[in-house]
């Protein structure tokens, strides 16, 4: 794909229909979508890619939004095939397997495993091949809005590398600016999550134990004292490995990042002895409790997708799809307000609904995973009138309709609540210990 060099484009060029800050999995997918439905769009990422990024196990629920990007063959290329979520419990000396063949949905049986680099880089040229502009090393530093409604544009500012500064025309404006959340902080409306607090250490390991056969590329969750663990395979050989732990264990940090994830690893016997043999590639990388939430999502001639309105935790590999949906739901929006302005507020309320939907069906378990109660439930699974399917249906990514999944999800919260009243004490000591830790998160930042 030859790169577009921002520097040389005329005044005249530096207007479009659609302005997307980022370029990541939402950036590309509304970015390649609105441009499939001939729209004028500009996408810009302050990287140049292919570059790092974390987030690497997808979701089946992903296929059918990759199959309509027209990507799924190459996807497969570069992607390790996951089967299954396993998750285990040192404590309860104890795997399970999820096989996502078993969800209700048989249509998307399996996942893939990604290099991000690779992953996101494939998404940013087939936005571009489809006919959006697509510049790297270029950051948006702030907006004007104009009001659509009356035809007026909004004005984006951007910082080229190098230093130079560049002013575009948008008459619509999406933030796919993924945890930097570009709009949301300058609106003052980005929130810590009073409900989650988490912090996550990681690395990639060369030869690391992995499982055999069809079973290699599963991803694996292993709980340990202080949070747990992803295993995820990737298909070079590599192996991603990360802890995600109560903040608080974190800030007992005493030595440099890679000590401490080695100091984390020998916490958990599973994934220490997968990784007895294998071989940190490089230094380990830390981050801060990133689990918030924007007030809004839309408005006045903007829309934001994915991660740039919330992120709550990567226990459950959504973040990448959560993303990929709202880009796919929002490329609908935007088109549609851009014909008809006065249907603007009505088409933001039905997204903030449907977006906000499938994020707090993840979030109630995401808050409730450390709580031994959901432990025991995960570790001894019974499809009794199909929870156990409705389960490995949400861990497919299943979340935004209303049936055979959800009701059913409903009685597993029925059952949960029925577990934690016969087993008090512990559920209200697990309650109370994420409520402090989530209090102190909150003092500490
Ligand atoms: C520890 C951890 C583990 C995770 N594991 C998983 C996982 O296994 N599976 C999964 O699905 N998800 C996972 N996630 C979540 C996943 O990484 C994100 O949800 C996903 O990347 C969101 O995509 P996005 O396009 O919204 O944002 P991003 O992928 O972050 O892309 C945003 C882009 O915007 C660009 N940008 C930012 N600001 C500007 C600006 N001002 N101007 C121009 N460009 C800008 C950035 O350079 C970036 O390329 C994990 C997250 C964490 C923290």
């Amino acid at each position: 794909m030859p790169r577009l060099d921002i520097s040389t484009t005329s005044e005249a060029e530096r207007r479009c229909e659609v302005f997307v800050v980022g370029c990541g999995p939402a950036g590309s997918t509304i970015g390649a979508l609105l441009a499939q439905q001939g729209r004028d769009v500009a996408v810009v990422d302050r990287v140049r890619h292919p570059r790092f990024h974390i987030g690497e196990s997808l979701l089946p629920l992903n296929t059918p939004i990759l199959q309509q990007l027209g990507v799924w063959d190459e996807l497969k290329e570069i992607g390790m095939r996951k089967d299954a979520a396993e998750f285990e419990s040192h404590a309860h000396n104890k795997t399970v397997r999820f096989e996502f063949s078993t969800a209700f949905d048989k249509r998307w049986p399996h996942a893939f495993q990604v290099r991000r680099s690779e992953f996101d880089h494939m998404l940013l040229r087939n936005c571009a091949s489809k006919g959006a502009r697509v510049f790297e090393g270029v950051r948006v530093v702030s907006v004007e809005f104009g009001d659509l409604a009356r035809n007026q544009d909004t004005v984006v500012n951007l910082r080229l590398e190098g230093g130079a500064t560049q002013v575009w025309r948008t008459r619509f404006l999406v933030d796919a600016s993924g945890r930097d959340t570009f709009l949301a902080e300058r609106m003052g409306i980005k929130r810590k999550n009073r409900n989650h607090a988490t912090a996550a250490i990681f690395g990639h390991f060369r030869d690391a134990r992995r499982n055999t056969g069809s079973a290699e590329g599963n991803i694996t969750i292993a709980w340990f004292a202080h949070g747990w663990f992803w295993f995820i395979p990737l298909k070079d050989g590599t192996t991603s490995v990360g802890a995600v732990c109560r903040p608080a264990y974190m800030k007992s940090r005493a030595t440099d990042p890679t000590s401490f994830f080695m100091q984390t690893i020998a916490l958990c016997p599973e994934i220490a002895a997968r990784l007895t043999d294998a071989e940190l590639s490089e230094p380990a990388t830390a981050t801060g409790n990133y689990s918030y939430q924007s007030g809004r999502m839309a408005g006045e001639g903007y829309l934001m997708v994915g991660d740039a309105w919330a992120f709550v935790d990567p226990v459950f590999s959504s973040g990448v799809y959560l993303a990929m949906n709202s880009a796919t739901l929002g490329a609908d929006v935007v088109d549609a307000v851009l014909k008809d302005p006065a249907q603007a507020p009505q088409l933001y309320r039905e997204f903030d609904r449907t977006v906000r939907r499938g994020v707090r069906t993840f979030s109630w378990l995401i808050y409730r995973m450390p709580s031994p109660i959901i432990r025991r439930l995960f570790l001894a699974p019974r499809n009794v009138f199909g929870v156990q399917s409705a389960v490995v249906s949400l861990l497919a990514g299943d979340v935004f309709r209303w049936g055979p999944v959800r009701p059913r999800l409903y009685l597993f919260r029925v059952i949960y609540y029925l577990n934690a009243l016969g087993a008090l004490p512990t559920a209200f000591r697990a309650w109370h210990n994420r409520r402090r830790d989530i209090k102190v998160s909150i003092e500490q930042t």
